[in-house]
């Protein structure tokens, strides 16, 4: 019987996993995830606890068009209330509580921005325009800046876009094309972000913990704390795994792997080395050097053209770095100033963005409680900055070089809390995260930077997650994720089950009619 084993432990290699075994028919007990961390679920993490305060570092939002992520947790039993699965539950929380946004931007005067206007000129309208309709192939290399005017980056549509999905002018422009296209159905609601669908706790609770069970219960082993280092190749026109080098605990090992076995590789990683601060702690930058996810592909990459190019994503960190911030608050004035000023209950008012903001912050207060042991009375919200390197408005640093309660004080004075900020600071926690490739996946590319999925002639190789090629769809998701490893197992088995289709929104006449309706909006 045929073995597989997968490196890294994130969604991309847990819905490799229950593929192989929902719709490959592989045992569990033939399936290895070898993850250099100690806690698997990479990117979806949460930690903490009331006391110490709770961390995460980030809060994913997905969409009604997740197909591969709903379709792989309708086979997951939601751990609250086994007898549904994961995605009921996750579609049962958007049906009794929604985000209905109303106060998506807040101006440097502390009042609400009205957004119901996009804020374009029809220069703008035309860029974007010329944009979706130029072949993805002749953005290889360039920019998002180099396909709009400095006006369009002033925009409200630009304002709320970029904080949604964490876009710099300096991203790629093959990957904002790909969003236009992707998102388009959401045009008309991105202010009021009601097409936004949320999981009931953080995505560490909420997903990992579930497909963990899951996979423990089928016998599928989990080894945390080994890196895996190389790999060999036996020789022939495509690539074939002959053994797998890790190091586990100090100790270094070589896994054999035959032809018909099956190598998943999560190459590249957006949360490598990041690193959390405190209260009183600037996070102390991560120097121990590339992660295994990095080093790995730089290694298998080397004198090869079909592996990609990591180099395109690692090199400019000042370029792809920023920073989240966890607040645990045992005080409920935070909860109730920011219910007062967005008019809208903990949990429906969705992203609030202060595009005046130096470091462009960005703070949501989600549906409590967060965490599952999370006790009454204790509120756990959560912010970004997308320019930490710029100095504050208030608290005159970088936020890279402020601790948690110097962000909390930049964040209450945009937020014009001043009167409780005393009250505020002294009832929280806050724990920052500083993420160093955070954006990589977004930097600027070429065609074939990105290895294939299943790359040409491969007998039982794959790459799955952020940095593998697939047509269509958009990184910095989890559904990117989840689809790349459908893909990589119908390729590896070749079964037939093959992914569905990627939403074509822009394809539905009405979408577009609603686009350009919404673009034109004032
Ligand atoms: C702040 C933030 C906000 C986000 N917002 C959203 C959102 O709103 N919506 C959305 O859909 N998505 C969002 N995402 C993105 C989403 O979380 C990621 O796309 C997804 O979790 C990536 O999963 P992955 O398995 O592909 O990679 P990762 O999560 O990076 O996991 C890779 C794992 O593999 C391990 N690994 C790699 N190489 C090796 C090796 N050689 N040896 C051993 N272990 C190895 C790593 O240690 C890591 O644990 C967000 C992410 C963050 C961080």
């Amino acid at each position: 019987m045929a073995k597989a084993y997968l490196v890294g432990s994130g969604i991309a290699a847990l819905s490799a996993a229950v593929f192989l075994i929902r719709d490959g028919g592989l045992d569990g007990r033939d399936i290895q995830l070898l993850e250099e961390q100690e806690r698997i679920g990479g990117s979806l993490d949460a930690a903490g606890t009331a006391e110490a305060g709770y961390t995460m570092r980030g809060g994913r939002m997905f969409e009604r068009q997740f197909r591969c992520t709903y379709d792989l947790l309708s086979s997951i039993p939601s751990l609250d209330d086994p007898s549904k699965s994961v995605t009921e539950e996750i579609f049962s929380d958007y049906e009794s509580s929604a985000w209905n946004d109303t106060c998506r931007l807040v101006g440097a005067d502390g009042n609400i921005i009205d957004t119901r206007s996009m804020g374009f000129s029809e220069r703008d309208r035309l860029a974007l325009a010329k944009c979706l309709a130029t072949p993805e192939h002749r953005l290889d290399g360039k920019r998002i800046s180099d396909c709009f005017g400095e006006g369009f980056f002033t925009t409200n549509f630009w304002f709320m876009w970029c904080t949604t999905f964490a876009f710099q002018p300096w991203h790629s422009a093959i990957e904002f094309r790909r969003y236009l296209n992707r998102f388009l159905h959401l045009f008309p609601t991105l202010d009021t972000m009601t097409g936004i669908y949320r999981t009931r706790y953080n995505q560490y609770d909420s997903i990992v913990r579930p497909l963990r069970t899951w996979l423990v219960d089928r016998g599928v082993i989990i080894r945390t704390g080994c890196r895996v280092t190389d790999m060999t190749f036996a020789t022939g026109p495509g690539p074939t795994v002959e053994e797998i080098l890790l190091t586990c605990g100090g100790t270094r090992e070589r896994i054999p792997v035959r032809p018909d076995d099956l190598v998943m590789v999560t190459n590249g990683s957006m949360t490598a080395n990041s690193s959390l601060g405190s209260d009183t702690a600037a996070p102390v930058p991560d120097a121990s050097g590339p992660s295994g996810a990095w080093r790995l592909w730089q290694w298998l990459a080397l004198g090869r053209d079909d592996f990609g190019s990591p180099h395109t994503f690692d090199r400019s960190v000042q370029d792809s770095t920023w920073e989240s911030f966890t607040v645990t608050c045992e005080d409920p004035v935070f909860a109730e100033l920011m219910e007062a000023l967005s008019g809208r209950e903990a949990g429906r008012g969705g992203l609030l963005s202060f595009p005046s903001s130096s470091w462009l912050l960005t703070v949501v207060l989600n549906r409590q409680p967060v965490y599952p042991d999370q006790p009454d009375g204790v509120t756990v919200w959560w912010g970004y900055g997308l320019h930490p390197h710029r100095t504050g408005d208030y608290v005159r640093k970088p936020m890279t070089e402020c601790t948690g309660q110097e962000i909390l004080r930049e964040v209450l004075h945009h937020l014009h809390f001043e009167d409780a900020s005393g009250r505020i600071a002294a009832a929280s926690r806050v724990v920052p995260c500083l993420m160093p490739y955070i954006t990589s996946q977004f930097l600027v590319r070429e065609r074939g930077d990105r290895p294939q999925v299943v790359p040409k002639g491969s007998a039982n190789l794959a790459f799955i997650g952020q940095f593998a090629e697939l047509p269509d769809d958009v990184v910095f998701t989890v559904e990117y994720s989840v689809r790349t490893a459908w893909t990589a197992v119908a390729g590896l088995l070749g079964h037939g089950k093959q992914p569905p289709a990627v939403h074509q929104g822009h394809r539905d006449p009405r979408v577009l009619l609603h686009a350009l309706e919404t673009m034109h909006r004032r």
